[in-house]
């Protein structure tokens, strides 16, 4: 992962680090990104925004193809997703991971070819499985048994379906217990260690109507270790293997999911691709030539690795309020915008920008405009003292699972999203307006 570092004049308190390759600084304080300034982003489409760099993703997904040339990469669509980035992602030679009707109608209505789209959920709707099977999508990832005869009747007597299998390898990874996927007790996919995995690729191999791909697994997300992978790896092979002895089916394919962790502030680690591809490659070469077992073909699906830090949200200050020793800092977006903080306790680094300031630095709390005191953005983060209703703040690192999840909480409506590439910035997706909002509700 190419991520610049600028030299940073006051370095800790100015540090880009965790900003797209292309940010720049501009006379007055200000801060370019993808050659158009950030200040004229925000006074040309209004805040809160979000601003995408195109060419970052563009980067991003490039980073992925060459350091694993052998392996599909599937964009996780549920990171971010609009027509604009659909494009980007097939251009730059990626397949998909959708996990809705939603995601895979809007994929495949922007252009995105169906074969390479795997479709995952643990509670498929009827929707799902029927716009999966009419729109002719490449894999169906199978996470419950009941889902087996559901998706063989489905498909008819003419056809054949791709389906794969989710397995709980049994691992603890991630950034935060919500995210945490590769374990017992929690919700998606079939345990290894108790069978039932094994005991659902019987039963699939048994339906004529399905044809049995691979072996699936997602251990969490915002991993920034390797180790966890390899384990993860090792074990899925193991069970490859098992699969071929009791079955003689050599499956050809294995994915390995996503949760390649990245920084959201200066210093904190990410999972270092340069590192992951090698070893994820000899631990997979080493570990089927101990089983004697051909070696699959490997996917990953990357999300907010590809789509994260090549976003930047944008806001207004509204208000600042000095409550006993907090420092508030009010600004016109919040948990809508960017639920993260709230669900995760995610960190992130908010900044100044538009002006430059010699204020001294002191300590304040970002808080959104929502009416909830969990509304904070970013607690304890340093600010120029002189921070007033005005300014502009922006928190970087806002390309992954802030649109995605944003909400219709106090009708304040959703934020645009700018692309902004060589110079230019033009609107991907409009603002959610008020009339929006209203349409919705028939009023009976
Ligand atoms: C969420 C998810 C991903 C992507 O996760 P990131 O943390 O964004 O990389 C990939 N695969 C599956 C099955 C997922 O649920």
């Amino acid at each position: 992962m190419t991520t610049a570092v600028i030299p940073a004049p006051d370095s800790g308190t100015d540090d880009l680090s965790v900003w797209p390759a292309s940010t720049a600084r501009t006379a007055h304080g200000g801060l370019a990104v993808g050659g158009v300034g950030l200040a004229e982003v925000a006074e040309r489409f209004g805040t809160p925004v979000y601003v995408l760099d195109e060419g970052e993703v563009r980067e991003r997904c490039r980073n992925y193809r060459e350091a694993l040339p052998e392996a599909d990469v599937l964009y996780a669509a549920k990171a971010f997703l609009c027509r604009a980035m659909v494009r980007w992602v097939h251009e730059e030679g990626l397949g998909l991971d959708v996990c809705s009707a939603g995601e895979l109608e809007s994929a495949v209505m922007a252009g995105f070819p169906p074969e390479r789209i795997v479709l995952h959920g643990n509670a498929k709707s009827p929707r799902d499985l029927g716009t999966a099977l009419r729109l002719g999508v490449g894999r169906i990832v199978i996470d419950s048994p009941s889902e087996i005869a559901r998706i063989a009747a489905a498909v008819g007597p003419e056809g054949r379906q791709k389906v794969m299998v989710r397995v709980v390898p049994g691992i603890s990874a991630g950034g935060h217990d919500k995210i945490r996927t590769g374990t017992e007790g929690q919700k998606f996919g079939l345990s290894l260690t108790d069978g039932s995995a094994l005991h659902a690729v019987a039963r699939i191999l048994s339906q004529p109507r399905l044809e049995l791909t691979g072996l699936h697994c997602h251990i969490g997300s915002q991993i920034t270790e390797v180790k966890p992978y390899l384990t993860a790896l090792r074990r899925m092979v193991g069970l490859m293997a098992r699969i071929r002895d009791s079955h003689g089916r050599i499956l050809p394919e294995l994915d390995l999911g996503g949760g390649h962790g990245i920084a959201y502030r200066p210093g904190e680690p990410a999972l270092d691709l340069t590192t992951l591809a090698p070893r994820l490659r000899s631990t997979l070469t080493e570990s089927c030539a101990a089983a004697r077992m051909p070696v699959p073909r490997l996917a990953v699906e990357p999300g907010r690795a590809v789509v994260g830090p090549a976003g930047v949200a944008l806001y207004r200050v509204l208000a600042v309020k000095h409550t006993g020793d907090t420092v508030f800092v009010a600004v016109d977006g919040g948990m809508s915008d960017n639920p993260r903080p709230a669900l995760y306790e995610a960190r992130y680094a908010p900044r100044l920008i538009g002006r430059s300031s010699t204020a001294a630095r002191r300590t304040a709390t970002v808080v959104g405009r929502h009416c909830e005191a969990g509304d904070v953005l970013a607690a304890g983060v340093e600010l120029p003292g002189d921070t007033r209703p005005g300014d502009l703040i922006a928190v970087p690192v806002a390309g992954a699972y802030h649109l995605s999840m944003a909400s219709g909480y106090n009708m304040v409506g959703r934020p645009p999203v700018v692309a902004v590439h060589e110079g230019t910035a033009r609107l991907l997706v409009r603002r959610e307006t008020p009339e929006d909002l209203r349409r919705r509700d028939i009023g009976a």
